[in-house]
């Protein structure tokens, strides 16, 4: 039994028709996006999460307690997935596997973006996007795992997600040399670039990201349906948009002229991307740091350029799992965002000082919520002050915005299985839009 088929066994009867039902709705959904985007029926505590609709924006952050991973359905149903993360470390430093230890972090991850998929009438991920090249991002590697059918990897969070779905492009940092990245003979780095090599091979697209570029990432089925959509590539190996058409600036100093201790570590190479949908806006950075040493090495703060150069947003990820040496004051003044969300996996996620900073009315005044897509007893115990504002603290963190973008809901949905069922929902927001929100900082900076 070939790895798709028996991976879409154990979904059981409701993918029995799936192909029929994918052509119905593929009919609606062209129908829809091509003229009267109806309004989703409204989700409900208990109830599993509805189906994504054309003209609605989702964004899944999934919540496996083993590493990171997103999956975004954009409004013509293109799909993008952000990094697929598997760590293997047992609690209490890794947090449970969930919702179960049964299959790899991988696996739950790729089972989840197929069902998604499936519910809203596709069949593909049309991107997937690597951050950067560590094992909480592209998984890492031990010998219990499986190998590919060809020997050369080993099947963990990316190569496991693309065993089960077919991908359109995948794009990292490297691509296509890796040349570029210092740790690629670790372990991991090495399983993930041999996963490339046979996907090359194989006549799969690779391509290395482009900081500034907003034509890398576009809209496939319908682009001109939805003109307001965009994804811009705000910075990728140290460099960073500079606002001016897709050009970028490299903030690292030649890396020969370093000493050892300042080379900066993979993280700070990561890529950073600012969607919009109308007035709605997202910002994520992978592990992109602000970290400065206190003041030794301001170019090591690529993630605070890269908040500049966004400006205000509607949600923002808090990069590195909400560790202290991200989402600097910064980054948090240039964003600003309503909604807050921090993909944890680890006991140590997220700092205390990473809190203050993203409650903090003096970086920026007005309400705001902080969604955390897990958080161990451990962390609760030593940060209960601010971890008790959480809004959310395990679970399924789904931003759901509206036709057009006006407006966003929050939904956190259940990890503990696979039903999707509701938990809570929050909103609906206001998008802000640029013009607002520029308007509200100059206020603030007056
Ligand atoms: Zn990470």
């Amino acid at each position: 039994m070939s790895a798709r088929r028996k991976f879409l066994r154990g979904l059981g009867a409701a993918s029995i028709g799936a192909a029929l039902e994918l052509r119905a709705l593929s009919a609606s959904a062209t129908e829809a996006a091509g003229h009267v985007m109806a309004a989703r029926p409204a989700d409900e505590p208990g109830r599993a999460l509805t189906p994504w609709r054309p003209g609605c924006l989702d964004i899944h952050h999934i919540a496996t307690g083993r590493g990171d991973s997103s999956l975004i359905i954009a409004p013509d149903g293109t799909t993008l997935m952000i990094d697929a993360g598997a760590m293997y470390a047992p609690p209490p430093a890794d947090l449970d596997l969930l919702p179960s230890d049964s299959r790899r972090p991988g696996e739950w991850i790729a089972r989840y973006a197929w069902r998604h998929l499936r519910s809203a009438g596709l069949a593909k991920l049309d991107y997937l996007i690597v951050t950067h090249l560590h094992p909480d991002h592209v998984g890492d590697v031990n010998p219990d795992l499986p190998r590919s059918a060809d020997g050369t990897y080993q099947l963990t969070g990316v190569s496991d997600v693309a065993a089960l779905l077919p991908i359109g492009v995948l794009l990292d940092r490297g691509a296509l040399d890796y040349e570029n990245v210092a740790i690629r003979d670790a372990p991991f780095a090495r399983n993930y670039v041999a996963f490339v090599r046979t996907r090359q091979a194989a006549g799969g697209r690779v391509e290395r990201l482009r900081a500034g570029a907003d034509n890398q990432i576009t809209l496939t089925n319908r682009a001109a349906s939805f003109p307001t959509f965009d994804v811009r590539n705000l910075a990728v190996n140290g460099e960073v948009w500079t606002g001016q058409g897709e050009a970028a600036r490299s903030l690292f100093p030649a890396i020969s002229t370093l000493k050892p201790d300042d080379v900066p570590d993979e993280n700070a190479y990561s890529a950073a991307l600012r969607l919009t949908y109308g007035r709605f806006s997202y910002f994520a950075a992978g592990d992109l740091t602000s970290n400065t040493f206190d003041g030794e090495l301001p170019w090591r703060d690529v993630e605070s350029s890269a908040a500049r150069v966004a400006g205000p947003v509607d949600v923002a990820v808090a990069a590195h799992h909400g560790l202290f040496d991200s989402t600097g004051a910064d980054v948090v003044r240039a964003l600003r965002p309503r909604v807050w969300l921090m993909d944890a996996w680890h006991v140590s996620h997220p700092s205390i000082t990473t809190l203050e900073r993203l409650f903090s009315q003096r970086l920026y005044p007005g309400p705001r919520d902080v969604f955390a897509t897990a958080l161990s007893p451990e962390n609760s115990s030593v940060n209960d002050r601010l971890t008790k504002r959480l809004s959310s603290r395990n679970g399924h963190v789904v931003i759901r915005v509206s036709p057009g973008g006006e407006d966003y809901r929050v939904v956190i949905t259940s990890n503990s299985d696979e039903s999707d069922r509701v938990k809570t929902v929050f909103g609906p927001y206001q998008s802000r839009g640029p013009q607002q929100s520029l308007l509200f900082a100059a206020k603030q900076w007056a």
